[in-house]
């Protein structure tokens, strides 16, 4: 049997088997294979998800990112309750039944807080999803954001290599810690997402075969993956871009392995190729989360350089994004578009 049916025959391989996927299987064989299990599962549909960016306060330090405590240079915000529910509002009105709240490690949104803002979103808009990505937090505050109503939880695992973690990481961070939480927000019953970058400084065919394992091991609902992109007030402001191909090759694979992941068409490949987000979807990616942070606030989430705000991506052109999909052969839904076990 060949190795791509093994992983559709939903086999656990080793890092060594998932290594011999990534480098030597036949790139339109496994793009053409991931986009017919999407098809099967989930339809001809692409999910939308409308994005706020509420602050860009970070109380961490990773290398690779442009909201990174020790760069002096960021443009720092946060977002009033009310600003975040006018976002909302209009995300509404627009048809988006998900948010998604992502923000830095900002101490300033403490549980009381987010707790205040999720129960508000959920009492007016009864049918709408949310997800929560704002990083690292103990069992007890997953469990309280959970009580006042978040669906959803995005937290990459970022590399599932403990010396590629150091890498990127300064020594007060713990992979053991972030692989902690994902196991609790899985018990919390979140919808739980993973993911990495593909191409960050110290990542190889290893690093990657790694999370291979270690999201078969997961079983997360989402799956996030995009290309690294330096940003130049970064201690990585002269390493490479990951490769596009790459990224677009572990879309893919990861469709095959977790055929009913919910995988979006990253804004780091719409950044990094012009119709990254397109490929994106023929390589099995089935969501997309145009931004609907205020413009003005916009462009200070910077966490790389490049990028796109204002784009064809944006929440403000979803006309055009639902073209751009048919031309593919797909529509944008609009639905809250749930995981389908
Ligand atoms: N603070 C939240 C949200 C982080 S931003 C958290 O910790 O989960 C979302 C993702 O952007 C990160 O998980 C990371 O994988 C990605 N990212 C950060 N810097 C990047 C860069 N320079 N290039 C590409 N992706 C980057």
């Amino acid at each position: 049997m060949s190795i791509i049916d093994r992983i559709i025959n939903g086999e656990k391989l080793s890092a060594e088997e998932w290594m011999e996927a990534i480098e030597y299987t036949d790139g339109e064989e496994i793009r053409a294979a991931a986009s017919s299990v999407r098809d099967r599962i989930y339809g001809k549909k692409v999910f939308a998800r409308g994005l706020i960016e509420f602050t860009s306060y970070c109380r961490n330090d990773c290398f690779y990112c442009g909201l990174r405590k020790s760069n002096r240079e960021a443009l720092r915000y946060r977002l009033s309750s009310d600003s975040i529910m006018e976002s909302v509002d209009l995300g509404y009105e627009a048809g988006f039944r998900t948010f998604v709240l992502q923000g830095g490690e900002d101490n300033y949104f403490s549980d009381e807080r987010l707790i205040g803002m999720i129960k508000e979103i959920k009492s007016i808009y009864p049918d709408v999803a949310v997800t929560l990505s704002v990083g690292e937090r103990s069992y007890e505050s997953y469990k309280a954001l959970r009580e006042a109503g978040a669906d959803r939880y995005l937290l990459r695992h970022e590399t599932a290599d403990s010396a590629h973690y150091r890498v990127l990481h300064p020594d007060s961070m713990s992979q053991e810690n972030r692989i902690e939480c994902l196991h609790n927000l899985k018990k919390l019953g979140y919808q739980t997402g993973a993911g990495m970058m593909v191409g960050s400084p110290g990542s190889s065919i290893r690093t990657l075969a790694e999370d291979m394992v270690f999201m078969k091991e997961l079983n997360p609902e989402m799956v996030g993956i995009g290309p690294f992109i330096p940003h130049s007030s970064t201690p990585f402001k002269d390493e490479k871009r990951g490769s596009v191909e790459l990224t677009l090759r572990m879309v893919a694979l990861v469709r095959l392995m977790l055929p009913h992941a919910m995988i979006p068409a990253t804004t780091a490949l719409a950044t990094a190729s012009d119709d990254g987000q397109l490929q994106g979807i023929l390589h099995g990616a089935n969501v997309i989360m145009p931004d609907i942070t205020p413009t003005e606030e916009r462009a200070k989430y910077m966490i790389y350089d490049g990028k796109k705000i204002t784009g064809d991506e944006a929440g403000e052109n979803l006309e055009k994004i639902a073209r751009r999909m048919e031309t593919i052969g797909y529509t944008l839904s609009m639905e809250r578009g749930d995981y389908i076990p």
